[in-house]
């Protein structure tokens, strides 16, 4: 049995996760449960997969916790993730929270030994290159669960020791990859959650619309496999089928296929290197028919451009445009600023704020906070 805490677990990710802990009940043993504040889904997992720990990072009090689930023990306050990632006893963590509070999850769990299954794109975003040193040092497995960073991960163990040319990151386009700018610029909510191929979190899904999501996997991808930005080819391709592809020097691109379902390179890290049955319908060519591929367009998505030059900027550049992206993505999912500010929020950030080191976890945190103190400011 392998033992696994999830962090994040009554989101998109953390669901996915535990249906495959259902349908390999005799290989998965579930440590731990962690979620910011949806007491009610996590009671019923709480019941249905008996972890030791469970934890709410927005608090309830414990009279609240019903009495058939007091069996475990339960942690309350921003103490849960550090709790179920470094203390439980478990053998890998699956980060699947959302943003930069990823970050320290991430490292809690490297630092106590224990594998780490990565969603949370964040954490590679603000601090790749500490997270990278410390997966090394400790020797830990980091497996990406990202769609597109699993479907390397996969092409890049038919490389042999050969060299990578470079990197073909795929994107669906979102749901405004045919509309022009302005009718970009007042999409509303409902707009930006109606994603052509995939059903995620709502941070995610605003991020896939605005293509700031694809800003941050060439930054995750960058620090995953080590590669410069200028080697990351991002490649629209609507059908979401070609989850990303390798190209090696003597030109052969391979690709990894499947459905556009999370379950698979979820299931992937959580069983690597065994391929097991994720109870999911397979992929069937001949009813996908065809598939296009397209060249992004930096003029209606700058996002890919801002994320180029924060990575040729160094020191903190990344952790600033995702700060400031956080603010100004719940900014419009709360119905507070039209679709377009985003995007104008983040270059204003990037603008106005000066160079900023990041060679610390104390560094990342601070830029972080100044990133979303200047984005906040912004949007006042
Ligand atoms: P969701 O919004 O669906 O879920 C987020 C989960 O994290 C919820 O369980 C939420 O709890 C919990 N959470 C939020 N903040 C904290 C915190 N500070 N500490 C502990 N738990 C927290 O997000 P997704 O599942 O869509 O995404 C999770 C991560 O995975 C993101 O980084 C995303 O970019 C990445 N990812 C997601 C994909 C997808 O298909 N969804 C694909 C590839 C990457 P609560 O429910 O109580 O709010």
């Amino acid at each position: 049995m392998k033992r696994i805490a999830i962090l994040g677990s009554t989101g998109s990710i953390g669901t996915q996760a535990l249906d495959l802990c259902r349908l390999h009940a005799d290989e998965f043993e579930v440590s731990a449960l962690v979620a910011r504040h949806n007491y009610e889904r996590l009671f019923e997992q709480v019941r249905a997969f008996r972890p030791r720990l469970a934890g709410l990072v927005d608090p309830i009090p414990m009279s609240e916790i019903p009495e058939d689930l007091r069996f475990c023990q339960w942690v309350m306050g921003d103490e849960a993730n550090h709790a179920a990632a470094a203390e439980v006893p478990c053998d890998m963590v699956l980060v699947a929270v959302v943003g930069i509070a990823g970050l320290p999850s991430v490292m809690d769990a490297m630092k106590a030994g224990r594998d780490v299954l990565l969603a949370n794109k964040e954490a590679l975003v603000t601090g790749g290159h500490l997270v990278m040193e410390e997966a090394k040092r400790q020797k830990i497995a980091l497996l990406p669960v990202d769609s597109e960073h699993s479907a390397i991960f996969q092409c890049l163990e038919a490389a042999n020791g050969n060299p990578v040319r470079r990197l073909l990151l795929t994107a669906s386009g979102g749901p405004f990859r045919t509309w022009d700018r302005a009718r970009i610029e007042q999409a509303t909510l409902a707009d930006a959650l109606r994603h052509p191929n995939w059903s995620m979190g709502q941070k995610i899904t605003v991020d896939s619309a605005s293509m700031f999501n694809k800003a941050l996997e060439i930054m995750e991808a960058r620090w995953l496999f080590d590669i410069p930005s200028e080697r990351i080819s991002v490649v629209i391709h609507p059908e979401s089928i070609l989850h990303s592809a390798v190209e090696f020097e003597d030109g052969a691109v391979i690709g990894q296929m499947g459905t556009p379902d999370m379950h698979l390179p979820i299931l992937y890290a959580m069983t690597y290197p065994r391929r097991e049955p994720t109870g999911r319908p397979a992929l069937d060519l001949f009813s996908v028919g065809a598939l296009h591929f397209e060249k992004e367009d930096q003029e209606r998505f700058p996002a890919l451009r801002l994320a180029r030059e924060c990575l040729r900027a160094g020191g903190a550049a990344c952790t600033v445009l995702n700060g400031a992206n956080e603010v100004a993505n719940e900014a419009f999912r709360q119905g507070r600023i039209p679709f377009g500010r985003i995007t104008e929020t983040v270059e204003h950030v990037l603008e106005k704020l000066p160079p900023l080191p990041a060679g610390t976890l104390e560094d990342i945190y601070e830029a972080d906070h100044l990133a979303r103190e200047a984005a906040g400011a912004f949007l006042i």
